[in-house]
């Protein structure tokens, strides 16, 4: 009887260390598909990239840059956002304001005294948004930008807004494209979110750029979590702010902002005809880093 109940036994201890070697397996391959999958859940999040915006590009707005000297050269580490400092009137074409400024900077020496006779080859920003919504591109970004300002201006991505946000609100367009552009060049330059900041805080006391309206949306951190949210490509969920008590009422787009039209010029007889040269009048727009008429105003 032994020898068979040790053969039975046998047997039994046979069949409990093939089951445990079953389940052994089993549990292996549970553990590797649970791991797979979470990896995979996780995949997602950091492999997935987000496109960039629409952006405009010089050649399609007709960017006539000159060559930027190789001491300018830069590796993006910030992004730095501005607004122009100058009222935008409604019907205004914002190619034809970023041709304008591209021009006056290129004139400054001409037109501007010292120490504002600087001459810029290029924008001094790299990226403007109009009040549309549109990303205009400026210089390029691996090129300083400029400014009338004093900061540390290597490593910077200039961003600026088209509008004064202290007299007007900017559009939601406005900013959900800054908002867009912000997150895609965080991820392309592969710079943190701690790393945007507005123009009056790198330059504190020397501007309120980019204006009340919009430096709310700084003060409260808003803006950054809109930013997470689109870089993680989030819908952005941007919730525009009630006016500020001490602040504008009227957005951007508010058509009241319209210039009153230009009466018709008398016809005078042998009179020269108007052949729409540039001007090199310089935009108020580079009120931005630029005004001296008030400092309280200076954006
Ligand atoms: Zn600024």
């Amino acid at each position: 009887m032994l020898p068979f109940a040790v053969t039975e036994l046998g047997l039994l201890e046979g069949y409990q260390s093939q089951s445990k070697r079953v389940m052994s397996s089993i549990y292996r391959t549970l553990l590797t598909l649970l791991i797979a999958a979470g990896a995979c859940s996780y995949l997602p999040v950091y492999a997935k990239k987000i496109s960039p915006p629409p952006i405009v590009t010089p050649a399609e707005w007709g960017s006539n840059p000159h060559p930027i000297p190789d001491d300018k050269k830069q590796i993006p580490q910030w992004i730095t956002i501005h607004h122009a400092g100058e009222l935008w009137h409604y019907g205004e074409d914002p190619a034809e304001f970023v041709r304008r400024m591209q021009i006056w900077g290129q004139n400054r020496p001409k037109l501007e005294k010292p120490p504002r006779d600087t001459y810029w080859p290029d924008l001094p920003y790299h990226f403007l948004i109009a009040p549309d919504g549109r990303i205009f591109q400026g210089r390029p970004v691996t090129y300083e930008p400029e400014s009338n300002t004093k900061y540390p201006l290597n490593g910077n991505i200039g961003v600026e807004m088209m509008g004064d946000f202290n007299v007007q609100r900017p559009s939601m367009e406005q900013l959900s494209a800054c908002v867009a552009l912000t997150a895609w060049l965080l991820q392309e330059h592969k710079i943190a979110v701690d790393k945007v900041r507005t123009h009056q805080d790198v330059a504190p006391g020397q501007t309120d750029c980019p204006g009340k309206d919009f430096y709310r949306y700084i003060k409260d951190g808003q803006f950054k979590l809109w930013v997470l949210r689109a870089k993680k490509g989030q819908k952005l969920n941007i919730v525009e702010g009630d006016a500020l008590p001490d602040g504008p009422t009227k957005s951007i787009n508010d058509p009241s902002t319209a210039k009153v039209p230009a009466p018709p010029a008398p016809l005078m007889p042998n009179s020269t005809p108007n052949l729409d040269l540039p001007k090199a009048t310089p935009p108020t727009a580079l009120q931005d880093s630029n005004s001296v008429t008030s400092p309280t105003s200076k954006p």
